[in-house]
């Protein structure tokens, strides 16, 4: 079986024909302008898909930032565009003919990093995305738990700075992704030097021994673990997944996390947990798109 996969992030379309193995047999980026609308996102699609082999594909899979609905295939909102109850399920079944599976970015990662990834014998884990924003999604008992309205696992707005923190796009103060996502790292380090870096450059000073480039990230480290703690008190899960841009440099946050792990985790309760980097790396969410459009095809099949 071949799946059509389609990532929608921010600033990129990635669109790939992926086997039933999760190998990305042929794909294409393309760069979107941000602030984009729904009549170019559109053209992009059609540009990128008709350019690709889909008509071998049993399914699609489409994976979007923000809220999606996936019973109604509706985009639902993303909070950096012009983006609102877009139907992006019915324009991609007209487009190609096959059926469609939609999800959030996040949500598709962790349903990933169970088919293919470091969590295939896994039941219980949380997955989280580091970049220029901060999300989650929460495996429980095998299944994605989407919680009452659909929005599980908001890890990112957890306050880790109490309310004279940096103020969060939710409205609120302090929260993890105002604090520890990639432009607080920007921000915490112009801070200290007055030279504004990206999070990439900075994660590259430190690797080449800028002691106020490690200390920046050993902050982020420190707050991601902080919240994570809460998360693991709550849902005692096996593993912390961590994917996303900033997680490339995983090795400048992991022991910060694990010490904020070690100073606010019921440790007794919790002595299985493992924290570790995705096992999918730079595909994480066109292998989330390939994931969806598997359990379309096969419920398609099953109807
Ligand atoms: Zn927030």
């Amino acid at each position: 079986m071949k799946l059509l996969a389609i990532d929608i992030g921010g600033s990129k379309l990635m669109a790939g024909i992926v086997a039933e193995n999760g190998e990305v047999m042929d794909s294409v980026r393309t760069e979107l302008a941000p602030g984009y609308d729904a009549d170019f996102l559109r053209d992009t699609i059609k540009t990128a898909v008709t350019s690709l082999p889909y008509a071998q594909c049993s399914a699609v899979g489409v994976t979007v930032p923000g809220l999606a609905d996936p019973d109604s295939g509706m985009w639902v909102y993303a909070p950096f565009s012009g983006i609102e109850n877009l139907d992006i399920s019915s324009f991609l079944s007209s487009l190609t003919g096959l059926p469609v599976g939609i999800e959030n970015d996040v949500n598709a990662c962790a349903l990933a990093e169970r088919q293919f990834g470091v969590c295939k014998d896994v039941d219980d884990y949380v997955w989280i995305t580091l970049s220029n924003g901060i999300g989650g999604a929460v495996f429980i008992n095998g299944a994605l738990y989407r919680g009452a309205s659909g929005n599980a696992g908001e890890i990112g707005h957890v306050n880790v700075c109490d309310e004279d923190g940096r103020r969060c796009g939710c409205g609120m103060h302090g929260c993890l992704e105002a604090e520890a996502a990639g432009p607080a790292i920007s921000e915490e380090y112009e801070l200290r030097t007055g030279r504004r870096l990206t999070a990439k450059a900075i994660a590259e000073l430190a690797n080449d021994g800028d002691t106020t480039a490690v200390e920046v990230y050993k902050r982020a480290g420190f707050l991601i673990g902080k919240a994570l703690a809460s998360a693991v008190n709550v849902l005692n899960p096996g593993l912390a997944v961590f994917g996303g841009g900033l997680s490339n440099d995983f090795e400048l946050l992991q022991p910060s996390i694990e010490g904020a792990l070690e100073l606010y985790m019921f440790k007794n309760a919790n002595k299985e947990l493992r924290v570790v980097k995705t096992g999918l790396g730079y595909n994480a969410a066109l292998l989330g798109a390939a994931t969806l459009a598997i359990k379309k095809a096969n419920d398609s099949n099953n109807k």
